[in-house]
């Protein structure tokens, strides 16, 4: 058994006694154990939760407007104006801002696969004009 199981195991034995022999009833007793064990499953499963989700901040408009600007409101790769999709060029769970407009870039929907698929280890050779 891991310690931290162990402790959780003791942490409600303790419990169990402590109410048995306040209020005398085992009901009461195994309520409270049960009503403590769902506390803290839910407390974990809410810090889990919480840890997963990297703070990731939408592209504000600003941002967004200024790529497009510096690009001539054109994919960074090709010459496509209409369907435009914003990609990080370092990824938000890298470490990457949505908010610096230096780290993002506008690009079409077909070249924006094409650097995730780079990205993800395929050597594609598309480069970063800027
Ligand atoms: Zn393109
Ligand atoms: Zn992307």
């Amino acid at each position: 058994m891991k310690s931290k199981t162990k402790l959780f195991f003791l942490f409600f034995l303790v419990l169990f006694i402590y109410i048995y022999f306040k209020y005398r009833s085992f009901e009461y007793s195994i309520i409270a154990v049960l009503a403590a064990g769902i506390i803290i499953f839910w407390l974990k499963s809410q810090w889990k939760k919480r840890k997963k989700k990297p703070k990731r901040v939408a592209i504000p408009e600003s941002v967004k407007d200024e790529v497009l600007r510096r690009q001539g409101g054109t994919c960074l790769l090709c010459a496509e104006r209409s369907l435009i999709q914003y990609h990080h060029k370092i990824p938000v769970h890298k470490g990457g801002s949505s908010l610096d407009s230096m780290n993002i870039v506008a690009v079409c929907p077909t070249h924006h696969s094409l650097l995730h698929a780079q990205e993800e280890g395929k050597k594609l050779n598309v480069n970063y004009r800027n």
